[in-house]
Order: structure tokens, then C-alpha cells, then sequence
């Protein structure tokens, strides 16, 4: 696949960057656990429209069609902002990717319980999943597994887009940038 080089991460960019990243994982915290204002009512959008969209190609595969849906979503923008080598949307793309993670694990975590308000009413996807793979007792492990592969994500972006500014420290600014780096 082609793809351009990635853009420049000047220091006031990464500063920016972290700043930014910094009050979205304060917001993860102190949300409900797997459930952030507005990222999660967007990952929930994703999750029911996966399910038809999966399960018009298999019904087997249908329960895992939320998930899928939630994750694709992010994946495509990830992948885009690659191929443009866009450093900065690239990272945040990926903090949403893993975002995800922590509300997926939310829902596994239900498996068993299931006390969540499932939208729509159905059956309960994890419910379903593990059953199916006779591992509904490790409901609440695999899901702390999940939460611990989301923040590892999220915080490695971050690290990312601080190994970028710094691979980038000594890199001349593109003749376009010269403009606007006056006013950073
Ligand atoms: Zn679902």
C-alpha cells in the first residue's frame, strides 16, 4: 500500500497533543467505567450497526457483529490517517481504537450478570459469545484483559507521538509550515 511520509510533530504539536490526551484519559476516569459521554454513544452507534451488517453475511457470526462494527470504525480512520502519514490524527485514531476496548470489556464483564440496559432489548452478545466457547465463568477476566489492552494502547499512542517529536527534532520544517509556525 502507498502512503506518504509522516508529517512533522514539532514540540508546540506534541505539547498540544499530550494536553489534549491528557483530559480525554482525566474524562475516561472519571466516567463510569467502559462508558465515556458521547465516544461511547458514537462506539454504540457503530456496535447496532454491526450487527445487521455481519449478520447478513452470517447469522453465526451475527452476535459478533457489534463488536466488529465498534472496532472497524476507528480501524478504517487509523489505516487512512496512515496512508496520509498523518502523525497527530493517526495517534487519535488509535486512542479511540483502544477507547473502545474499555467499553467492550464493560459489556463482557455483564456476561453473566447481565444487568446492562441492552439497546433494542435482544439477547446479550457476550452472554451468547462465551457460551458458545463454554468460558462464561471468565467473563470478568477476560474483560479485565481487555481494559488492560485498551489503556496499554491509548498510552502507547501517546509514547508514539512523543517518539515522533523527537525522531523529528532535528528535521527541517517543510516550507509550508514556516508560516503558520510562527504564530505556535
Ligand atoms: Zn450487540
Amino acid at each position: 500500500m502507498e502512503r506518504t511520509e509522516w508529517d512533522l510533530v514539532t514540540k508546540p504539536k506534541l505539547i498540544g497533543f499530550l494536553i489534549a490526551a491528557g483530559f480525554f484519559f482525566l474524562l475516561v476516569m472519571v466516567s463510569e467505567p467502559g462508558f465515556v459521554f458521547i465516544v461511547d454513544h458514537a462506539n454504540l452507534l457503530f456496535h447496532e450497526a454491526g450487527h445487521p451488517i455481519v449478520g447478513l453475511f452470517s447469522q453465526r457470526l451475527e452476535p459478533y457483529g457489534g463488536t466488529l462494527g465498534q472496532l472497524v470504525f476507528p480501524l478504517v480512520l487509523m489505516v487512512s490517517f496512515w496512508r496520509q502519514g498523518q502523525s497527530l490524527s493517526f495517534a487519535g485514531a488509535s486512542i479511540w481504537f483502544f477507547e473502545n476496548w474499555l467499553n467492550i470489556a464493560r459489556y463482557l464483564a455483564d456476561a453473566r450478570r447481565q444487568e446492562l440496559p441492552l439497546v433494542g432489548g435482544g439477547d446479550h452478545d457476550w452472554h451468547r459469545i462465551l457460551s458458545s466457547w463454554h468460558i462464561l465463568p471468565y467473563d470478568g477476566t477476560i474483560a479485565t484483559t481487555l481494559q488492560a489492552i485498551g489503556w496499554l494502547g491509548m498510552v502507547a499512542a501517546c509514547v508514539w507521538v512523543g517518539w515522533r517529536a523527537w525522531q523529528d527534532r532535528n528535521r527541517p520544517l517543510p516550507q509550508a509550515d514556516f508560516a503558520s509556525a510562527a504564530w505556535l
